[in-house]
């Protein structure tokens, strides 16, 4: 079996897993155990789990830093020896011999069945000044860019938990934390509200739309519309934090595997597709409740059922569960 980062494109996996989030490192994992050939293809390692900060619910784990738990998932990763690239799928071929070709910008793999893992983007705020200034000032990522604004002015925009946990955590970095919502009330915990309400360095700012980021090279100002009164004033800020949501961003799958109105996957019980040897799991599918604990359960169900897949159509037992798995 190949080890981590090393080049292997010759040969037919049995699986190949885009995205190296918490569904498909647990995908992964679960594969070889059952001695399947697999190749596990993410953009970066952790996911969603980047952005995030201490997480606290894992069971076992009572509290662990997001970084430590990504590097976490790499050793395990390579004990297991499972195969990763760090790359970007971007193109899905079928083949007239019923497999897939998956392309890379630079290699080709072919493989038996795919396991979809891809997650979730942040959603843009689609207005001027967004994308010019994405990367120097405009940031989706308190935890990662938080830092680089100490003792300056930062806006987050947003009225869900994560806009409101990210004007938490800039409010210990940051000078001044504007907290910018178009509504009037907030869709988030109520303790973390309360919370929020009492830093004496954010100030919040209701009914209230962006309608432009402005500056040169930088982020310099807030173009703020107050959707009751129609007043704009412009805001002098330093970084601007988007945190209106998440996204399914699906397009590289949309010819092969039904979606719903949110460009979801629709996936059943077994996490299968409405194409036969395709599979996907995590926050990518329609499954409601996006946790890290649900997205490894389901990568977990995602290989199992890959596996069973394989094993039918060779005129196997069904049973995932004979223990193929690798003994140390
Ligand atoms: C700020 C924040 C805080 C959070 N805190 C918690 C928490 O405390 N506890 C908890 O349980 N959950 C938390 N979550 C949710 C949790 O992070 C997600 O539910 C989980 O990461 C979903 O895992 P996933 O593997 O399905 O998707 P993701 O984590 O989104 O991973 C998908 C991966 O696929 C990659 N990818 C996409 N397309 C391609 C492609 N074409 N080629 C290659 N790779 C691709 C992406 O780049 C990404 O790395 C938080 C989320 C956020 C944003």
């Amino acid at each position: 079996m190949s080890t981590t980062n090393e080049h292997t494109s010759s040969g037919v996996y049995d699986t190949i897993i885009i995205g190296a989030g918490p569904a498909g490192v647990a995908a992964a994992i679960y594969a070889i155990r059952r001695e399947m050939k697999v190749l596990l293809i993410g953009k970066e390692l952790g996911g969603q789990v980047v952005l995030s900060n201490e997480i606290e619910n894992y069971p076992g784990i009572s509290s662990i830093n997001n970084f430590d738990l990504i590097a976490k998932f790499d050793q395990h990763l390579k004990s297991a020896g499972v195969e990763t690239k760090i790359s970007e799928v971007k193109v899905i071929e079928k083949t007239s011999a019923g497999t897939f070709k998956l392309h890379t910008a630079k290699e080709s793999f072919e493989t038996k069945t795919i396991i979809i893992a891809m997650g979730l983007i942040p959603q843009r705020l689609a207005i001027p000044g967004e994308e010019r200034l994405a990367g120097k000032g405009v940031s989706y990522c308190a935890n990662c860019d938080g830092p680089l604004f100490k003792n300056k002015i930062v806006a987050v925009v947003g009225g869900g938990n994560s806009a409101l946990d990210a004007a938490e955590v800039l409010s210990k970095i940051a000078s001044k934390v504007y907290l910018i919502h178009r509504r009037d009330t907030f869709r988030a915990f109520e303790e973390l509200v309360d919370e929020v309400k009492a830093r004496e360095n954010i100030e919040i700012l209701t009914n209230c739309e962006i309608k432009e980021i402005i500056g040169e090279n930088k982020v310099e100002k807030l173009s703020v519309l107050n959707n009751q009164n129609g007043k704009i004033r412009e805001l002098a800020i330093n970084g601007l934090f988007i945190e209106i949501g998440r996204i399914a961003h699906t397009d590289l799958v949309g010819e092969l595997v039904k979606r719903n109105e949110r460009n979801q996957i629709i996936v059943d019980e077994k996490c299968r597709t409405s194409s036969e040897g395709i599979f996907a799991a995590g926050d990518v599918t329609q499954t409601e409740f996006k946790q890290i604990t649900v997205a490894v359960g389901q990568g977990t169900i995602a290989a199992l059922a890959a596996y069973q897949y394989l094993q039918l159509k060779q005129g196997r037992s069904a049973n995932v569960m004979l223990d193929r798995g690798k003994k140390k």
